[in-house]
């Protein structure tokens, strides 16, 4: 058995140890088992609320595992926690018996056991890995230096251009908001039908604005209409499909009928201006006018009205 350290992790237990020259200080290992060794690819500090005391060491469990967390999304191979190392005073490279307590439960994590390791000063830097296996019990191991020990899968980073390719069509993919369990007490033509008169009707014509425009201000059209969204979704319980096309965004329906309404929503750059479509009309649109319309709109009494109208013969 053996350990390995990549430069990297090397270098952050020596630049660690030169921080903290004046006291005891420590850090975690990120890596993993094969084979017998022990590689070793990243090393944590210990965190700001670590405490480093003559015979006491305590990380600071939630900063450590943040960093395990955010350094691991970087690695293409799957790293995980696999023991740690402190500074001991003067030439003393063996385990005290709190030492003891915190290598078992690092031990106890895995069924190959984890790795300690001891640095010290006397007066040249100087480590000393061990293993632990679980019952407790030390073994001394040898360990070497150098990214070229170690399998290139293991150091492999996340492929950029993969994560941009995410990032970079994430605005282009159209999701579906569900709503909760909760059925919709009525559905979304019944709610546009309702407000359409109070809507403000514009005419436009192709030459009123451009695609390129609109597509640069989509983050601007997306925000917008985030409110309003999340008031047809959260409160109206309607289970809506928001689809992001270039410029336009078209929010979506599916009715009781299986009718599908779609109403697109474009920024007009020339005259600062959101319109969407609906039916065969264009409307104007400001943030939040759904909700601020439907508020007053009342679906229980637009049913009794309506079944009283009939009712009359209306
Ligand atoms: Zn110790």
């Amino acid at each position: 058995m053996q350990v390995i350290f990549s430069n990297r992790a090397y270098l952050a237990v020596v630049t660690e140890t030169s921080e903290k020259i004046k006291t005891e200080t420590g850090g975690i290992f990120l890596g993993c088992y094969e084979n017998g060794i022990w590689y070793i690819i990243e090393a944590i500090d210990p965190g700001p609320n670590s405490v480093f005391q003559a015979a006491y060491f305590e990380y600071d469990q939630k900063y450590t595992e943040h960093l395990i967390n955010k350094l691991s999304l970087m690695y293409n191979a799957k790293l995980s926690l696999i023991g740690l190392w402190h500074r001991h005073p003067g030439s003393f490279d063996e385990f005290s018996s709190t030492d003891d307590g915190t290598n078992s439960n690092y031990a106890k994590l895995s069924a190959n056991g984890a790795i300690s390791v001891l640095v010290n000063i006397d007066p040249m830097f100087r480590i000393t890995p061990y293993h632990v296996a679980w019952p407790l019990k030390y073994s001394k191991i040898t360990y070497k230096v150098g990214d070229d020990l170690i399998p290139k899968n293991l150091l492999q980073m996340k492929n950029i251009e993969q994560s941009l390719d995410y990032i970079n069509n994430y605005a282009n993919k159209s999701y579906i908001r569900t709503s909760s369990n909760e059925k919709p007490q009525l559905d979304f033509v019944r709610l546009l039908d309702g407000i359409k008169e109070k809507l403000q009707r514009v005419t436009l014509s192709k030459d009123d604005f451009s695609m390129d425009e609109a597509e640069k201000n989509r983050d601007f059209l997306i925000e917008s209409l985030l409110d309003d969204i999340s008031y047809f979704t959260e409160i109206r319980k309607l289970a809506l499909n928001v689809e992001q096309n270039k410029g336009a965004l078209c929010l979506s329906h599916k009715g009781t009928n299986n009718v599908v309404t779609r109403i697109y929503f474009i920024y007009i750059a020339q005259k600062k201006q959101i319109i969407f479509t609906y039916g065969d009309d264009c409307y104007l649109y400001n943030s939040g006018l759904f909700e601020n319309l439907l508020a007053d709109f009342n679906p229980v009494d637009v049913t009794f009205k309506s079944g009283l109208m009939r009712a009359l013969g209306l």
